[in-house]
């Protein structure tokens, strides 16, 4: 069904509510009378399975004040082949017990994933509690969960609302324009967000009503009246498979999902006898404009004839070939969405703020299926905040990005502004430290590239400064450092495998290397060091050459577990502009010398063909395959675009398992375990800390969520269907 649901139906199995929202869309109330019966339902459901529906979602109302009837129909789906979800004010989740009873038996009937509706209009009838415990319930239950959230204008308390599902592990936050529809015409024409831009993707999704009628989407087009193209017909006239047809192919719902309302008013202006149609100056949402619009049966009229026409029924279904294509390639999924696409779309307006945001980024960030709070915090996380300040103001982003969302990125591009003048302090003070010692040093990472990012052109955010010396000048730089100011203990050896103890200065953490990385990761230090450039002038300050912080950043990101990609793809742009050339054959032969050259290419092929980076492809097809490699990509794919735990969040199990598969040969992952235990023995305190943390099973417990979140992840990825109710 090409640009239209794909098989997706909701169905409003009572228009009772317990609460009666100031913005319900469809006047829901405990006083409203009349429901469909079991029996009408299940032959809706059957009729929904015969004519090729896939998904089911049922709504309200508040559909769980017919508990038997949900799970009901959730088991007769599953009978039927069809995947099912359901959207609810979760006022069943008052205690965890009683959430958790619940979602046992949703998940037992056959329940594939819970969407609850949280936001001001909702907090006025109940806390968060209920949110928090079905969350919890339905994590331990791996029954993908998320929050649909309504905004206005009145964005800072939807933010208070974030905040307060903060503790929430996992859930995905999905935010929609509040609609000048049902109870909220009364609401102040003020809190209306006005925005008319972008295609409804709310169109896609036809609507079972409680009284059996078909219409165009959940909610917004309740009220309809029969004549509407937004309302396709009563059920018990006209079989739903007709129905479902005529929602299809009707040329206006088809240019309201592919292009919006604007599309249609464009066209409407373009007619011949409709140049003075009363369009307003300002509409209070997009539901306004469709609704002048389709309640005008000559305009109707017109623009089915106007749409009809072959040439905008070619344009129409070309649009259509390309969202399907998308959608078959997997670009249309939340997964997508939430990692790559977002990745792509931020990048580029990051690195090309001239650029925009890119032609994609409408279509993408139009979606309600934005997980705004995980983008907002991988990109943080990633060092983007600040390049990405230049963009914040521009139209598509103001149009789709909540406020939160802005706000934390404006919060993070200042404070990193601020962070970096003290980082360039710190960088000048170990330069000075070294000139009095007579020794040199090597930045490396994101305080080299911070340094080697041309004037005008801001970099990315790093957190720590990082400078490799001599292992017998580090002790001595430490203590020299200590002695100016810095703050740290006196005397403390190394931390890791490859740096001492860091020192801190005014919050900023300097970590003096030893080597690059540890030796099991087997890289060519020595030629990589002796291949060190002096930065700008200076005798003391030197960087590696290009090929040396490609290979290391590519290294480095498998250490981090493929956290963060965003910031190695970004590494990667910068070391490409700011030097004269990369000698590609040196880089190769260097990667395939290693200890584990999986360390090196997983990341950069994944990066480079996701995100498009300008590496020769003839480079990368130097990379090793086999099945070990294709296994620690499927890993890394998954989190490279959107994983924001750091090394130190997972657990040992985790990383050990990670570290292995990252080894290509059996030696290599002796090289691991040997270097293991070594430094366990060297450390004996650490290790006697971690053993009895594995006595009392923290660490398998660990492990156990770890794959478990990562297993909910994926499915959460690969499960929730696209959704377009209106909370
Ligand atoms: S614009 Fe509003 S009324 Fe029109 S189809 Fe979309 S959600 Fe429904």
């Amino acid at each position: 069904m090409p640009g239209s649901s794909g098989g997706q139906l909701a169905i409003m199995i009572t228009r009772r509510c317990n609460m009666t929202c100031g913005h319900c869309s469809v006047e829901s109330s405990p006083s409203i009378r009349g429901e469909p019966s079991d029996a009408e339902l299940v032959e809706w459901v059957r009729a929904a399975a015969a004519a090729g529906v896939t998904a089911i979602r049922l709504t309200g109302g508040e559909p769980m004040l017919r508990t038997a009837t949900v799970l009901r129909l959730v088991r007769e789906c599953r009978r039927l082949g069809i995947v099912t979800g359901i959207t609810s004010n979760g006022f069943w989740g008052r205690t965890p017990a009683q959430a958790d009873r619940h979602v046992r038996a949703l998940k037992r009937a056959g329940l594939s994933s819970i969407t609850l509706s949280y936001d001001r209009y909702h907090a006025e009838f109940q806390g968060p509690d209920p949110v928090l415990h079905i969350t919890n319930a339905a994590e331990r239950r791996q029954v993908p969960l998320r929050v649909s959230l309504v905004r206005g204008t009145d964005e800072p308390e939807l933010a208070q609302v974030v905040k307060r599902l903060e503790a929430l592990d996992g859930p995905r936050i999905r935010v929609y324009d509040l609609q000048p529809v049902g109870r909220a015409r009364e609401l102040p024409a003020t809190l209306h967000r006005g925005e008319i831009d972008g295609f409804c993707s709310a169109a896609s999704f036809p609507a079972l009503t409680d009284d059996g009628r078909l219409v165009a989407c959940n909610g917004p087009s309740y009220f309809e009246k029969s004549e509407s193209p937004l309302v396709l017909g009563p059920v018990g006239e006209t079989p739903l498979a007709e129905l479902l047809e005529r929602h299809r192919t009707d040329p206006i719902l088809d240019t309201i999902r592919t292009r919006g309302p604007v599309a249609l008013r464009d066209e409407l202006r373009r007619t011949p006898g409709f140049e003075d149609f009363p369009f307003r100056l300002r509409y209070t949402g997009i539901c306004e404009l469709c609704h002048q619009i389709t309640r005008h049966p000559q305009a109707v009229a017109a623009l089915r004839e106007r749409l009809g026409q072959p040439e905008a029924v070619a344009t129409r279904l070309a649009v259509s070939q390309v969202i399907e294509g998308n959608r078959r390639q997997g670009m249309l999924s939340t997964g997508y969405v939430n990692g790559v696409g977002a990745c792509r779309v931020f990048l580029g307006a990051a690195w090309d703020p001239a650029r925009g945001l890119g032609t994609d980024a409408e279509h993408l960030l139009g979606r309600a299926d934005v997980d705004w709070r995980g983008i907002g915090t991988y990109l943080c996380g990633s060092g983007l905040a600040r390049p990405l300040l230049r963009v914040v103001d521009d139209p598509v982003f103001a149009r789709w990005a909540p406020l939160f969302f802005r706000d934390e990125l404006r919060r993070r591009g200042l404070a990193d502004g601020m962070r970096e003048l003290v980082q360039r302090d710190v960088i000048g003070r170990v330069a000075g430290a070294l000139g009095e010692l007579g020794g040199r040093g090597v930045l490396l990472k994101g305080a080299a590239l911070l340094m080697l990012t041309p004037a005008g052109q801001l970099p990315r955010a790093t957190s720590d400064v990082d400078i490799l010396v001599d292992p017998a000048l580090a002790p001595r730089l430490r203590d020299r450092l200590l002695e100016q100011g810095f703050a740290g203990a006196p005397g403390a050896g190394a931390s890791t495998f490859q740096h001492l103890e860091p020192i801190t200065f005014q919050g900023v953490a300097v970590e003096i290397h030893t080597r690059l990385m540890p030796d099991f990761w087997g890289l060519p230090e020595r030629a990589m060091i002796d291949d060190a450039r002096p930065l700008g002038g200076s005798s003391v300050l030197w960087t590696l050459s290009p090929e040396g912080i490609l290979l290391h950043a590519g290294m480095h990101t498998s250490a981090s577990f493929f956290s963060f990609g965003l910031k190695t793809a970004w590494d990667v742009l910068n070391v490409l502009r700011s030097s004269a050339g990369v000698d590609w054959d040196r880089l190769a032969a260097w990667a395939l010398s290693t200890g584990a050259p999986r360390g090196f290419w997983t990341p950069m092929r994944l990066l480079s063909a996701e995100l498009g980076l300008p590496v020769p492809s003839t480079f990368l097809s130097r990379a090793p395959v086999g099945s070990g490699a294709r296994r620690i990509e499927t890993i890394a794919r998954h989190r490279l675009f959107r994983a924001t735990e750091g090394i130190f969040d997972l657990d040992v199990l985790t990383k050990a398992g990670m570290m292995l598969l990252l080894q290509d040969s059996l030696r290599g992952r002796l090289r691991y375990v040997t270097a293991k235990l070594l430094w366990r023995g060297e450390h004996l305190t650490t290790w006697g800390a971690a053993a009895r943390r594995a006595r009392h099973a923290d660490v398998l417990r660990q492990a156990w969520r770890q794959y478990r979140r990562y297993r909910q992840a994926m499915a959460r990825s690969m499960a929730m269907p696209r959704e377009a109710d209106q909370g």
